[in-house]
């Protein structure tokens, strides 16, 4: 492990991202003042205008109305109380929910629609995935009540067929939840353009502080709340909103909008600096999920033959280097994502074989070089042995 103190080349943006500066200036100053936008004193006021103001900005960035945004404290509870709260609408029916999704989707989804499942409250039927990365959707979404298609995913960045999706919900299938928590950084979403019923998304993706995330679209019109015990986000999740955070999600927000461009760009010629880096140094290597067009920009899953990925989250690590893998620790053995598993199936070592690579906003041309000299180093130890 890097010794404190001691730089970090931090390239794991898809797992958080550090908060930009003004947005943390704006939330410490918020945060000395007393917000609670539930009281009725001129404080109690000023904070509900402040969370209003947030709310519309937030509103006319996604393209929903107000009402239709709930504000929680992160994209797993955004997918929990959109999966949870239909569940429990179907059960209160006598019915069980029948969901469409895929091992694609990020462990929130996953593992909430197995609990439902286990709980006899829904039936789960899973899409196939190519080896390419993207969920294969069905002709029609007849007999389905739910599809949980996220817009791309979260260990190779690929992109989904969200017009597929798009098609298949305006011909009149069963709703749509949209994860969008790794996509908004690069693409805008305009709920009333993509035609999802629910979309989720998580602040500490995109520049902004950690603890809020959002669910919005018209189906929150239709969820029953998970967290009950207050009147707060129109009924769906009690408790004090976190008013100063949630500014700092709105500006997240705006500055993403505003910024897409300029970003994306870097990150495609940070991933075009570093891929010529690899193929110079002569490192045999191959990117999951393909082409550039098809992934988020600069976001890199890379397979160096011979190397584990958990091995070589490890050694880069030693090396002043943070990167992910995509496998994690199931009863006490490292295991590949279920994502990777469906691309790769029955190949084990291709699937364990990833080492996400997510670059930044701050990340320089000479992070990334550093990096695809590390790389070329642990794999010509592999190719050695
Ligand atoms: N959905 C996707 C696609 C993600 O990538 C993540 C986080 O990595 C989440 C949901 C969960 O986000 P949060 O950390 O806000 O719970």
């Amino acid at each position: 492990m890097a010794k404190e103190g001691q730089p970090v080349i931090f390239l794991d943006h898809a797992s958080t991202t550090p908060v930009d500066a003004m947005i943390r200036e704006e939330i410490a100053r918020l945060m000395a003042l007393p917000m609670n936008a539930s009281s009725d004193h001129v404080p109690g006021q000023q904070a509900r205008a402040l969370l209003e103001e947030s709310r519309a900005e937030t509103a006319a960035i996604l393209a929903v109305s107000p009402g239709e945004i709930v504000f929680l404290s992160s994209a797993t509870e955004a997918n929990n109380l959109a999966l949870r709260g239909i569940a429990e609408v179907w059960r209160r029916q006598g019915r069980r929910l029948r969901v469409l999704t895929s091992d694609l989707e990020h462990s929130c989804i996953r593992e909430t629609t197995a609990d439902l499942a286990s709980r006899g409250l829904a039936d789960v039927f899973a899409m196939p995935v190519t080896p390419g990365g993207r969920a294969q959707l069905p002709e029609t979404s007849d007999g389905v009540d739910l599809l949980c298609l996220m817009a791309a995913q979260n260990e190779t960045g690929v992109l989904q067929d969200l017009a597929g999706a798009t098609r298949l919900r305006r011909a009149g299938g069963g709703l749509w939840l949209c994860d969008v928590t790794q996509f908004f950084g690069a693409a805008p979403v305009r709920i009333a353009d993509l035609g999802a019923d629910l979309v989720s998304m998580s602040s500490h993706k995109v520049y902004g502080p950690p603890g809020v995330g959002l669910l919005a679209g018209p189906g929150v019109k239709r969820l029953l709340p998970m967290i009950t015990g207050g009147p707060q986000e129109g009924d769906l999740r009690a408790g004090t909103q976190p008013v100063a955070l949630i500014r700092g999600f709105a500006m997240a927000l705006r500055q993403a909008e505003d910024r897409r461009e300029a970003r994306n760009q870097h990150l495609r010629n940070l991933e075009s600096v570093f891929l010529r880096r690899l193929a110079d140094l002569g490192v045999a290597h191959e990117v999951n999920g393909g082409a550039a067009d098809a992934r988020l920009p600069g976001f890199l899953s890379l397979r160096i033959p011979g190397l584990d990925g958990a091995d070589a989250v490890v050694a880069l690590d030693g090396r002043g280097f943070a990167v992910s893998s995509g496998a994690a620790c199931a009863t006490g053995v490292m295991e590949a994502s279920p994502a990777l598993r469906a691309m790769f199936p029955g190949d084990e070592a291709r699937a364990g074989g990833a080492v996400r690579i997510t670059p930044g906003a701050a990340t320089t041309v000479a992070d990334m070089l550093a990096l695809a000299d590390s790389l070329a180093e642990l794999g010509r130890r592999v190719s050695t042995k």
